[in-house]
């Protein structure tokens, strides 16, 4: 019988990918001894998509920056719904495709974690999966009250160690790397450069698709 396998999905909109996924999501593989850790962008509605750069783009762009970096890879399921995904969706449709004792683990920054009771059937999350929080020296606000209790039940010490196949929370630190998307496109849009704020493929296909230029 095969070995279970350790599966990380990070989810996000990836308009573009850069080096803070790129590090972050190899940290956490590397703390939680991932075999895989998915790069999954995310659908969104038409008006919310920036200006002439499609969803194809996006994961084009996620495509390059994975290429040839063990155990990134990228899963375009999300993209192939036209409308955004429940994360508790996704987690379903993952664990359909996996053998059952397979651990997942959904990685979150810590104001998404915050923000978990607010999303659709969050309670069922962690019957799929494992939930690891990541880490930022930004990151000190207290949570709610219903997460502190759940926090209380579920929080192990070392993410390394989980062995579960689902269930379990833990936290994972960063190396804080203090860029976003949002930087990007506004930088792009002025016209100045982002070179080695992404990787040197995803600079090249934005320069090729003339992507995230003020409109001339
Ligand atoms: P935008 O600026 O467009 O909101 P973003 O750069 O925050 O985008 P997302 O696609 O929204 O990127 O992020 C996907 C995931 O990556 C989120 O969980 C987010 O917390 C994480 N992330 C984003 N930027 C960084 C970073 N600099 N370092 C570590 N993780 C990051």
């Amino acid at each position: 019988m095969s070995r279970a396998r350790r599966i990380g999905v990070l989810g996000g909109t990836f308009d573009p990918i850069h080096i803070g996924h790129l590090r972050g999501a190899l940290e956490v593989a590397e703390a939680l001894a991932l075999d895989e850790l998915r790069l999954i962008p995310s659908a969104r509605p038409p008006h919310r998509d920036t200006p002439q750069v499609s969803a194809r783009q996006r994961l084009d762009m996620v495509a390059l920056a994975a290429r040839g970096v063990a155990p990134l890879q990228v899963d375009d399921r999300e993209l192939r719904r036209d409308r955004p995904s429940y994360s508790i969706d996704t987690l379903e449709s993952l664990r359909a495709e996996l053998a059952a004792d397979d651990r997942l683990f959904l990685l979150l920054g810590w104001d998404a974690f915050c923000g978990l009771p607010g999303w659709h059937r969050w309670e069922e999350l962690l019957e799929h999966c494992h939930i690891i929080v990541l880490q930022r020296p930004d990151a000190d606000s207290e949570p709610p009250e219903t997460l502190r209790d759940l926090l209380a039940a579920r929080s192990v010490g070392d993410p390394g160690a989980i062995d579960q196949v689902s269930g379990q929370i833990a936290f994972v630190w960063q190396t804080p790397l203090a860029v976003s998307a949002t930087q990007i496109r506004r930088t792009l849009g002025e016209g100045r450069s982002v070179r080695f704020l992404v990787p040197d493929a995803v600079l090249d296909y934005i320069q090729a698709h003339d992507l995230y230029r003020a409109p001339h």
